[in-house]
């Protein structure tokens, strides 16, 4: 209602006051005028106040709309409200389902055992991602229908004893095992299994999903729930279907482990046997060597007294003793003094050999002066040396620590080593002594500028009996035992030797003596 409206109604209630009160006729003439005059004015505002009114209507209904919009938006901000919580509630599922994976990868590190690894895989299925069954089967390679290794969780024992495994792996070979793809199964309410795999395993929802090793289909694990377990979701595959591709990983690692292991524990019992045998065979050899060094020895006893015996009569006849001695007759008897005492030498290094290999004679340990021996060494081989004017240098320290050897034997060593030395240096050379101490050990060397030995000749070099093939041992006969006694001997000390040649220049040989031998110096074996 307009404010003028407002007035005029005003105004015709007041006079209506007065005209009641004055019962003058003027009045309600006045009165009648004045009606007819508001009538008037009311009939022209009536159409405004139609339109006023019809304005007021759609206000209201606007009004009205916009609440209807509310009520639809109201009603879209619920369901996406309860969306989100779904989505909440499924990724927290996820969450924690990520969670207990990366638990279970540091477990499965611990496990040692294909068998182990699917108990205990199946086990957290059922117990850590709460499903209510769950089955992990790995196939025969050579016989894909047959199941190799299997484990169940979430079954009574009866019914896990009962579950027909092959009939499982014959109903999921397609498409789980061939290609290698995913089963999900989620019935609607009371609709009816589509698939026999469910029964199978006694669950009305389920998912398999595939397990590879080596990049090949080779298994499957299984799970499945019952009401009022909640229907499995989409959601539950990839989670499954990571839990598989660890199992297939650690299955493939432990299979190589396994492998590895077996063939480390053959190698070890084979090594175990090798080594009996060797010990066996070491036993044996140390008995036949112990009866040649016996047979050495005794045999060498009883050459040497018949030697001995030669010898002396073959000089006493050269002396002219018992009678005269042609010229040709005493050649033949200095020949014969000679091989005697070619013999004798010979039996003198072969007993030394033999006894110390058998260890009958003891080493007599003292203090050594390194100097004295080799000057009285030097001095034994003076002749030798000056007939062929050949230098021999010593080198030795002034001040080395204490040595404790075998005296007498040390001395034979350096003759032996010497001897070798000028024989094969070619007149007017040098040959050099010299001694290096080390922290443990002497290290002694015997250096000539002779002719040197061959490469293919060094490994046997210290073997008994061995000479090389060369002018100068053609020309002078020998034992081929030297290199061995002195091998002997410095081994008996717990020293080692070895020689550096070069053909034409001239030979090394190298020893070490420990600066006090072993308690019970070892003795030789070849
Ligand atoms: P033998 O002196 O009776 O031949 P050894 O055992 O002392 O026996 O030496 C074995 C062989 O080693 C020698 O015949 C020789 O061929 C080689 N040999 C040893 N010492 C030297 C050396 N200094 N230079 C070259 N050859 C050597």
């Amino acid at each position: 209602m307009t404010s003028g409206m407002k007035l005029i109604i005003g105004a015709s209630l007041l006079m209506l006051l007065l005209i009641a009160w004055s019962e003058s006729a003027l009045l309600r003439v006045a009165y009648g005028l004045f009606m007819v005059l508001i009538g008037g004015y009311l009939l022209t505002n009536l159409d405004a106040l139609r339109r006023q009114m019809a304005g007021y209507q759609e206000q209201i209904d606007r009004v009205n709309l916009i609440c209807d919009e509310l009520d639809q938006n109201t009603k879209i901000i619920v369901q996406t409200d309860l969306e989100l919580t779904r989505t909440q509630e499924s990724l927290d599922k996820k969450i924690a389902g990520l969670y207990v994976l990366h638990e279970l990868s540091r477990e499965i590190l611990a496990v040692r055992t294909v068998e182990n690894l699917c108990r205990v895989v199946t086990e957290a299925v059922v117990t850590r991602l709460g499903f209510e069954r769950s089955i992990l089967c790995l196939v025969a390679a050579d016989h894909p229908g047959r199941p190799r290794i299997a484990a169940t969780s979430g079954f009574e024992p009866e019914e896990a004893r009962k579950l027909n495994l092959s009939g499982l792996i014959e109903m999921v070979r397609n498409p789980v095992l061939n290609p290698g793809e995913s089963l999900f199964f989620v019935p609607e309410e009371g609709q009816a299994p589509a698939s026999r795999v469910g029964p199978a395993a006694g669950v009305r929802c389920f998912a398999v999903v595939p397990i590879a090793l080596n990049n090949q289909p080779s298994g499957f694990l299984l799970t499945g729930n019952n009401p009022p377990y909640p229907r499995l979701e989409t959601g539950d595959v990839e989670l499954l279907s990571i839990l598989a591709s660890e199992v297939g990983v650690a299955a493939e690692n432990l299979e190589l482990y396994e492998a590895l292991k077996r063939s480390h524990d053959e190698l070890e019992e084979r090594v175990k046997e090798r080594t009996a045998e060797l010990a066996r065979a070491n036993e044996e050899l140390t008995r036949l060597n112990k009866m040649k060094s016996d047979f050495v020895s005794a045999v060498s006893h009883e050459l040497r007294t018949p030697l001995t015996s030669i010898k002396g009569y073959a000089s006493l006849v050269r002396a002219g003793k018992l009678g005269a001695v042609t010229k040709d007759q005493g050649e033949r008897l200095e020949k014969i003094g000679r091989h005697t005492d070619y013999l004798s030498n010979l039996i003198s290094d072969l007993l030394d050999i033999a006894r110390i290999e058998s260890g009958r004679v003891g080493m007599e340990i003292r203090k050594v002066d390194l100097a004295r021996v080799a000057d009285t060494v030097s001095d034994l081989l003076m002749p030798q040396l000056k007939e062929k004017n050949l230098t021999l240098k010593v080198e030795v320290p002034s001040k080395l620590p204490v040595l404790q050897a075998d005296e007498s034997r040390l001395q034979r060593v350096l003759i032996n080593l010497l001897s070798n030395a000028i024989r094969f240096t070619p007149a007017d050379g040098v040959i050099t002594v010299s001694a290096a101490p080390g922290p443990e050990f002497l290290q002694i060397n015997v250096i000539d500028t002779g002719l040197g030995i061959a490469p293919a000749d060094l490994p046997k070099l210290f073997t008994e009996f061995f000479r090389a093939d060369n002018p100068v041992n053609r020309e002078r006969k020998g034992t081929g035992l030297g290199l061995t006694l002195v091998k002997r001997i410095v081994e008996a000390h717990g020293g080692k030797i070895w020689v550096n040649s070069v053909p034409g220049k001239g030979s090394t040989f190298s020893f070490t003596l420990p600066w006090q031998p072993p308690l019970k110096p070892a003795m030789g074996v070849p």
